[in-house]
């Protein structure tokens, strides 16, 4: 299009979109480095379950730049995806997952830790067998990781990422059907997609008590689950009204800054070690 417009166009004079573009190649070899040096961190926050115990954790990636310090999934997982390093970062969280599962063990627990996947990543030629490899190679049981999906990364190839899933879950891997609710067609994926577990999205969780629909939706979601025998986790409980109130709708697995807010590894085998301070300060 630019061509067609002549070399003259503005287009490529736009200090504005120069910018950005340089931004974009900048950020392209930053990440690249961040795979090869492995600067990325992997924080882990606790799930809980109604008598606020932990029983697992959800692993959540972070990058340590060099010059900006600790940046947040926001600021590189999309441009991942987009640019398809998505595979390598996730492989790298999910080798550290593994790591902390084993730290665990040799501490006396066994908690489950749930990885994020990109549907960019599930697509990956190899992803099936990287994984299987992985936990091979680790003597990790497959039971010990959930994979957390979202329904909106799920649209691109439905077929594909289905028969992935089943392939893993045959081998004893398990997974999550993470934000749900806010997705196009949230009931259908149910049907769809063999999960195990739901995670409500904490937009619901936070407008609970102030919206009788959101109210209405959550209900719903703990009813279907029975119905369809997934466990159900609430997301981004961060206060105890919100915690009584899901243990009203029979919620039983809850994952929040009220318990915990994602923390370093040796601070997270730390609160499992010594159980949840926060415990003894809430009711109940
Ligand atoms: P997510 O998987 O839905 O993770 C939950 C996010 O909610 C985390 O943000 C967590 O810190 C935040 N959160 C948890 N409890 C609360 C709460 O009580 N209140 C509030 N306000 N927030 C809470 P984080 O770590 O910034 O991650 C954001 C998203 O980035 C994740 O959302 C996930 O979609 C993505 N992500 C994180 N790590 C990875 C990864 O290793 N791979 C991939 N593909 N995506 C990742
Ligand atoms: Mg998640
Ligand atoms: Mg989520
Ligand atoms: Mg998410």
């Amino acid at each position: 299009r630019a061509k067609a417009q002549g070399r003259n166009s503005f287009q490529f004079y736009d200090p504005e979109m120069q910018k950005q573009a340089l931004d974009r190649a900048q950020l392209y070899t930053d990440l690249r480095a961040a795979i090869a040096d492995r600067q990325f961190e992997v924080y882990y926050q606790a799930q809980v379950n109604a008598a606020k115990e932990v029983i697992g954790a959800e692993a959540l990636v972070r990058w340590n730049h060099p010059q900006r310090g600790l940046l947040s999934p926001a600021y590189f997982i999309q441009f991942a995806e987009e640019t398809g390093l998505i595979g390598q970062i996730g492989m790298l969280v999910l080798e550290k997952a593994c790591l902390e599962i084993k730290k665990l063990e040799k501490l006396g627990y066994s908690l489950p830790v749930a990885v994020n996947i990109s549907a960019n990543h599930i697509l990956q030629e190899d992803f099936v067998d990287s994984v299987a490899n992985l936990t091979k190679s680790m003597a990790i049981e497959p039971h010990m990781l959930k994979l957390e999906i979202t329904e909106s990364a799920m649209i691109q190839d439905t077929e594909t990422v289905v028969q992935r899933m089943r392939a893993l879950i045959s081998m004893g891997f398990r997974f999550s059907l993470d934000d749900f609710g806010t997705g196009y067609s949230s009931l259908s994926y149910l049907k769809l997609f063999p999960i195990h577990e739901i995670k409500l999205d904490m937009r619901f969780v936070q407008d609970m008590l102030q919206s009788k629909e959101d109210a209405a939706i959550a209900e719903l979601v703990f009813s279907l689950a029975k119905v369809l025998k997934l466990e159900v986790i609430a997301e981004g409980v961060s206060e105890v009204s919100q915690y009584d109130f899901l243990r009203e709708l029979g919620c039983e697995r809850f994952q929040g800054y009220l318990f915990s807010k994602p923390v370093a590894r040796r601070d997270f085998e730390a609160l499992v070690v010594q159980g949840s301070r926060h415990n003894v300060s809430l009711k109940g």
